[in-house]
């Protein structure tokens, strides 16, 4: 009788660490995702979020006068109503929603603790807030909501650190591009 309880107290110990590594360790990964995301080192260069704008397509209007003496805090990039809105960077998306300057926005926190703003949505993609997302996951697609009702659908992109807003125009412009667009021909001549 002894050896039977040692074979049930054995088995029920190995049930109950099965079950607490199934359930326990997505858990703690998905808890310290936000730790580890804050403390990796904030990206020097990006990618575009439209795959239709290259960097040589960007404009910088950083800074720009807007209404009510606002300036500008981040890139304003036009494209068809309905191009896909894709993630810069992997993240943990912080807010789907709307507010009246921004719209349809989606709110999405990156490495190094940058909040990452993408405005005037058309629509949203498969994404809610909580979720993790990968670079190039598709968030929203383009629109003119918000304050933007009377301009051409355009993305506005901005990058938020430590409160304040940097400009991603620099960011943007060093990156090579999106994975989708067809190399440069700088590029080319390196072929
Ligand atoms: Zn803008």
């Amino acid at each position: 009788m002894g050896l039977l309880a040692a074979i049930l107290r054995t088995a029920s110990v190995a049930l109950i660490l099965h079950v607490a590594l199934s359930l326990g360790i997505p858990f703690l990964r998905d808890a310290f995702y936000p730790a580890l995301l804050v403390v990796r080192p904030r990206p020097d260069h990006l990618p575009s979020p439209l795959w239709t704008a290259t960097p040589a397509r960007l404009h910088d209007t950083w800074g720009a006068v807007r209404s009510g003496g606002r300036h500008h805090e981040g890139i304003d990039i036009f494209a068809r109503r309905g191009t896909p809105v894709l993630s810069t960077t992997e993240g943990l998306v912080l807010r789907v929603g709307h507010n009246n300057l921004g719209g349809k926005i989606v709110l999405v926190l990156g490495p190094g603790g940058q909040r990452h703003y993408y405005a005037h949505l058309d629509g949203y993609g498969w994404v809610r807030s909580g979720q993790r997302v990968e670079a190039g996951t598709v968030l929203g697609y383009v629109g003119n909501t918000g304050n933007a009702h009377a301009t051409p659908p355009h993305l506005h992109y901005g990058i938020y650190a430590a409160g304040r807003a940097i400009n991603p125009y620099p960011l943007l412009r060093g990156s090579r591009g999106n994975r989708a667009s067809p190399p440069s021909p700088q590029e080319n001549r390196h072929l």
